[in-house]
């Protein structure tokens, strides 16, 4: 799953995940947990991701690895944030050639640049659930407060104005060269994000069904 900062890359990986019954990876949420529990990958992380840059491909690579290696993933998987430049998209060839899996979708969710700002400003995220909210477009029924788990909602620190901007130039630098890689090779599939989630939901899905 790729797309900018704020394009809903959790949201629809979670959709896809509880779909399809296959796991979710997301990176980032297994960085942030790294760094709420202190671990020395956390400790390493915490000051690179708060300042909207990408964390060194030695870091995040293991974890991935370690991760697809667990049974759960044998049926499939979908990945959120992961891979992010050309290196880990290598590594994650050779990691699924290893696997005995066929080629991956890569799916790109496009967002108009100006609604990122407004989703990223107003996004809460629930610290033990991980669901998704927005005060402005999707607010929970209580405000603060997670629907799943009534956990008090929190915010992103990477989410601050200058760090999103940062992560915005990152990937314009590094994930873009992906994108048209993956669009090279054959295995890019482009929804518009700019839709309502559960349209961007339906589209996603009639992807996955047709491949
Ligand atoms: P995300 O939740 O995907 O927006 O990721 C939040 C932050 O975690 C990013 O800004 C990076 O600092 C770090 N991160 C997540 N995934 C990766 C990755 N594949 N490679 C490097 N850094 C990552």
């Amino acid at each position: 799953m790729l797309g900018l900062p704020g394009a809903g890359k959790g949201t629809q990986a979670r959709a896809v995940s509880e779909e399809f019954d296959i796991p979710e990876i997301s990176t980032g949420s297994m960085l942030r947990d790294a760094v709420k529990w202190q671990t020395a990958l956390g400790v390493a992380a915490q000051p690179i991701m708060e300042s909207g840059r990408l964390v060194p491909d030695s870091l995040v690579c293991g974890l991935v690895e370690e991760r697809i290696g667990r049974t759960d993933c044998d049926r499939g998987f979908i990945l959120d944030g992961f891979p992010r430049n050309l290196e880990q998209a290598a590594f994650l060839r050779r990691l699924l050639r290893a696997k005995g899996c066929g080629m991956a979708l890569a799916l790109l969710i496009r967002v108009d640049p100006g609604l990122l700002l407004k989703r990223l400003a107003g996004r809460q995220v629930c610290p033990l659930c991980g669901s998704i909210y927005n005060v402005y477009l999707n607010p929970p029924l209580r405000a603060g407060f997670c629907d799943r788990d009534g956990s008090a909602l929190t915010q992103r620190p990477d989410d601050s104005e200058e760090a999103v901007c940062k992560r915005l130039k990152e990937f314009e630098a590094q994930t873009q060269p992906l994108i048209d890689y993956y669009r090279g090779v054959g295995v890019l599939r482009e929804v518009d994000g700019s839709a309502e989630a559960a349209e961007v939901t339906r589209e996603i899905f009639r992807i996955l069904r047709q491949s």
